[in-house]
């Protein structure tokens, strides 16, 4: 069985001040709680505050990029040692928002992968096809570039550590939900897809988060589905009481 996994993306929001009220909120409800991994993703500059609120709780903590680095002159970026050392144990990579505004390449996110599974970071890679990719009919090959340029080099044991999140570009932020039935066949055709990579053991471990729009009313029927592993959450990871509501979805599902 694997266990689930919902995971909070809290993007470019919450101040200090702000990130660790909610962490907080969450403390309160779930600090102890162990069906479920629940992983809060802060900003950078709140890190540091949010990893003192939980620590010492089932709640974990993650970053939303690092560098591929070990170091030195890269302005701007945060290396693994850093992340680290504030008891950081997943880093989002390959985001949609990143692939868009930032123009991370397969090649530039497998880096990233390969380095946070040298340093013991848990990678929770991304995929996903925008709205015309899935129209023109070009989804899984998409997904399927995606991900095998993301995980080359990737060893069949690590898929035990990684986490793929299929997020579906026309879903995320717009309020629309890919339907239990959509998401859960491109998560089936991602762990066939892994099975083809790294075998049947890995394809069985490797746990695939839905991410696009899930919030508490939804969240049950997505997370039933028989390869929907957890989520990964944006907006509604925003306030304690919705993020909460889809940890309960997952903990019953
Ligand atoms: C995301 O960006 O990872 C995401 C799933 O966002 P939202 O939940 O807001 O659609």
């Amino acid at each position: 069985m694997r266990k689930k996994i919902i995971a909070g993306n809290w993007k470019m929001n919450k101040t200090v001040e702000e990130a660790v009220e909610l962490a907080g909120e969450l403390m309160r409800g779930y600090a102890e709680q162990t069906a479920v991994d629940v992983v809060l993703c802060p900003p950078f500059t709140s890190t540091k505050a949010v990893s003192d609120v939980v620590s010492e709780s089932q709640i974990r903590l993650g970053a939303q990029n690092m560098s591929a680095e070990d170091g030195g002159a890269f302005t701007g970026e945060i290396a693994h040692g850093m992340l680290k050392e504030l008891f950081v144990r997943y880093v989002i990579l390959g985001h949609s928002e990143r692939r868009e505004y930032v123009g991370e390449t397969d090649g530039e996110i497998n880096r990233k992968v390969l380095k946070a599974l040298e340093k013991q970071l848990r990678p929770i890679l991304c995929v996903g096809e925008t709205l015309e990719q899935r129209e023109a009919g070009t989804m899984e090959q998409v997904v399927e570039q995606q991900l095998r340029g993301g995980l080359q080099g990737v060893e069949p044991s690590a898929y035990t550590e990684l986490v793929i999140a299929y997020e579906p570009v026309w879903a995320i932020g717009t309020g629309k939900t890919a339907s239990a039935e959509q998401a859960q066949e491109v998560h089936a055709f991602i762990r066939k897809l892994i099975g083809e990579l790294a075998g049947a053991e890995a394809a069985n471990a490797v746990r695939i988060q839905y991410g696009g729009s899930m919030k508490p009313a939804n969240a049950a029927e997505l997370l039933g589905q028989p390869d929907i592993d957890g989520g990964l959450i944006g907006g509604a990871a925003l306030d304690a009481a919705s993020f909460g509501g889809i940890i309960d979805a997952a903990s019953e599902a």
